[in-house]
């Protein structure tokens, strides 16, 4: 069942290639609030409107819709210069910059190596630290050491590992890359003085909400070793995903806020000297991870601090009625009844 449900979904994710003028266009670009080591500071956020990621193609990922933000073929360096031109129109000097492309910034096919080294050099005056994301396959030395060199700030490069549970991740999420294949590029990413970040998917489908925080917890301890930071990412329901699908039958719920709260506080225990930090997207709403509606904002709030701040003691205060409505789900999980 679960092969022909990807296979339906992937079907309509990709839009048709694109006119020219949309291909001129970033997808969105915003500002919000970040730190570097113990300092808070601003973030840019920009998305690039490119090709999009190569794996969506083939099989794409569960909780995935990013395909909706892309081009349908590759954007030309002009296309490209062209966003980024519009997007430094928006740019305040944030010492923190976020560079997203639904997929894999190294990958050729997205963004070509001279546009590569251009983005990161237009932000390099100001900018302390550049952010993006790739697949592993995609972080080599080749297509990391000029960048490094074109920016004389610090580099960070994120992939999307979700789970260090080799079937987890492969059945459960449909990644097309082992963990051990993450861990590899991580040690690349290092060995090149560039910092390194991993995803971590909080509530993959199919698992319960008790199975899902194993996950993570298990995936925090073995990988905390190989990031410099890791960020717990809950799933939140994206059009066209496989997890769409599930969400609209009724069977699968976002995750738990105190989930989350749950993950922060036991996975500061065995993070070492990894950053560990969550910013949930879409969190209070039904579509996002949410508790009831009297405490999710509270509880984003406490979450969104101990990232910030390093520390997380404050998420112990936390409570609410809910929690009791919580824990009995764990139980009724555990009996293997559907809640
Ligand atoms: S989660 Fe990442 S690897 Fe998977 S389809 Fe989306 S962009 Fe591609
Ligand atoms: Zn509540």
């Amino acid at each position: 069942m679960q092969g022909s449900v990807a296979r339906e979904v992937a079907r309509d994710r990709r839009p048709p290639p694109a006119m020219a003028d949309s291909a001129a266009r970033y997808v969105n670009l915003w500002s919000e609030d970040e730190a570097i080591g113990e300092e808070r500071v601003r973030a840019f956020v920009l998305i690039l409107r490119t090709r999009g990621c190569y794996w969506a193609d083939v099989k794409g990922c569960s909780m995935c819709g990013y395909a909706k933000d892309t081009l349908g073929r590759s954007a030309t360096p002009g296309e490209l210069a062209t966003q980024l031109e519009h997007a430094m129109r928006a740019y305040r000097g944030e010492p923190y910059v976020k560079i997203y492309t639904s997929g894999s910034f190294l990958d050729d096919r997205e963004v070509d190596p001279a546009s590569r080294r251009a983005i990161v050099a237009t932000f390099g005056a100001k900018a302390r630290r550049i952010l993006f994301e790739t697949l592993p396959e995609f972080a080599t030395e080749a297509t990391l050491a000029p960048l490094r060199d074109a920016f004389a700030g610090e580099l960070e490069v994120a992939e999307g590992l979700e789970s260090t549970q080799p079937e987890v991740l492969r059945r459960l999420i449909n990644k097309g890359s082992p963990p051990s294949e993450y861990f590899a590029a991580s040690e690349r990413i290092r060995a090149l003085g560039i910092r390194s970040k991993g995803y971590l998917l909080l509530k993959p489908p199919y698992l319960t909400e008790e199975e899902a925080v194993a996950d993570v917890l298990a995936s925090i301890a073995e990988a905390a070793p190989r990031f410099d930071t890791l960020s717990v990412n809950p799933v939140h329901i994206q059009n066209g995903t496989v997890v769409e699908w599930l969400f609209r039958r009724g069977r699968y719920r976002p995750p738990w806020l105190w989930s989350l709260v749950h993950v922060m506080q036991e996975g500061a225990k065995i993070r070492g000297s990894t950053r560990l930090v969550t910013f949930p997207t879409a969190g209070g709403l039904p579509r996002g991870p949410h508790n009831c509606r009297t405490c999710d904002r509270a509880v984003l709030a406490a979450l969104e601090e101990a990232s910030l701040s390093q520390r997380f003691d404050g998420l112990s205060e936390l409570d609410c009625a809910c929690r009791a409505d919580y824990r009995s789900l764990g139980r009724l999980e555990a009996l293997g009844v559907e809640a």
